[in-house]
């Protein structure tokens, strides 16, 4: 009972450990020597009050909860020699679990936030469980060209996984500060490249571009915000994609919109809101707002359905941006963990 108590209690002090934090305002800056670097989001940084924090581990503790976790298996296995088929030409997407995502795009493997391991959590024994393993293994995975990491949480960046990946992926893409991090794991600092938010990278078929988010960071409750977070846009020749990473709603998004849009497709963070973090995760309703900010074609929710995080349902988010995206006429796509997605074909949105 504890333990599972433990699962939210754990994101709950990750939700709490910025709150020491003396972030400085508007975009990152860094502060003199010797003084702790920390970063800062442009509109509202994450800073509970004392009884907001006493409030959330109320609830952790006594809520009564309901449907915490699916009963069907939401995960189809993705074989390695069905992703060795596809077109080297071609650009694919597959969905692992969370908002962890393999990329096949023009013969190389992308991942995004990469989390293989069993729990969401910095020990073994408890934190958010996932509910199914994800679509692959680490162990069948192709050798792996780029690394994306949107922040450091535990359902971002997880150790486990960094390590298997450490001399198998050429290259990791990473916001300030993660850098350190990831050495610390094994990862060699010439394979690092390290990103502020606005950063452009442009590779031999596309360009990828660091972009902010107004969320907050940290792995304990001592280093809160001392990394950078944000989303990542990936533009191809063809297809335009966004990452959101984790966010609040803010007029970022409108403003990488305007800069990079229109989007073919946004995966959008769709879960693990609640009311007492409304500034750092969106609400449904604010994952369709934000799409339409970022001009998106087609939405693709991310961040749910594998790790119980908040209080809500696990299924909530979906039905929720399901209801909503039909009433503002916005067309989603909700793509089976493993299910292979041809970004190069018309998608068939799942709600028209
Ligand atoms: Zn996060
Ligand atoms: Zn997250």
């Amino acid at each position: 009972m504890i333990f599972n108590r433990l699962r939210i209690g754990c994101f709950g002090l990750s939700i709490l450990i910025t709150q020491a934090c003396a972030a400085n305002a508007g975009k990152p800056t860094e502060q003199p020597e010797e003084e702790t670097v920390r970063f800062a989001n442009t509109e509202q940084d994450h800073r509970p009050s004392f009884s907001t924090i006493l409030t959330i581990f109320k609830r952790a503790m006594f809520e009564k909860r309901s449907n915490i976790k699916p009963d069907v298996a939401l995960v189809q296995a993705l074989e390695k020699e069905a992703l060795a088929a596809l077109d080297d030409e071609g650009l694919y997407l597959i969905k692992l679990g969370h908002s962890s995502l393999l990329l096949k795009v023009y013969g190389e493997y992308w991942l995004i936030d990469p989390v293989f391991g069993e729990r969401a959590s910095p020990v073994s024994f408890a934190g958010p469980k996932r509910f199914e393993p994800p679509a692959i293994s680490l162990q069948d995975l192709p050798a792996i060209d780029k690394v994306f990491l949107s922040h450091n949480h535990y359902d971002h960046l997880d150790k486990g996984s960094i390590e298997f990946l450490a001399r198998r992926a050429a290259l990791f893409l990473v916001p300030l500060g993660v850098d350190q991090q990831i050495m610390d794991m094994g990862v060699p600092a010439q394979r690092i490249q390290t990103f502020n938010w606005w950063d452009e990278q442009p590779f031999a078929k596309a360009k990828v571009v660091f972009t902010p988010t107004q969320h907050f960071s940290g792995r304990t409750p001592w280093d809160s915000n001392e990394t950078l977070w944000g989303s990542w846009t990936l533009l191809f020749a063809e297809v335009k994609v966004f990452f959101s990473g984790d966010s609040g709603y803010f007029g970022g998004f409108k403003e990488i919109g305007e800069k990079y849009g229109p989007f073919d497709i946004t995966l959008m963070e769709n879960g693990a809101y609640d009311k007492n973090w409304p500034a750092v995760h969106m609400f449904p309703e604010q994952t369709v707002q934000a799409h339409i900010d970022l001009q998106g074609k087609v939405l693709i929710p991310i961040h749910n359905s594998t790790f119980d995080l908040a209080f809500h349902p696990w299924d909530e988010p979906l039905n929720e941006v399901r209801r909503i995206s039909q009433q503002k006429g916005v067309s989603l796509r909700l793509p089976a963990f493993g299910e292979i997605v041809d970004l190069r074909k018309p998608i068939i949105a799942d709600n028209q």
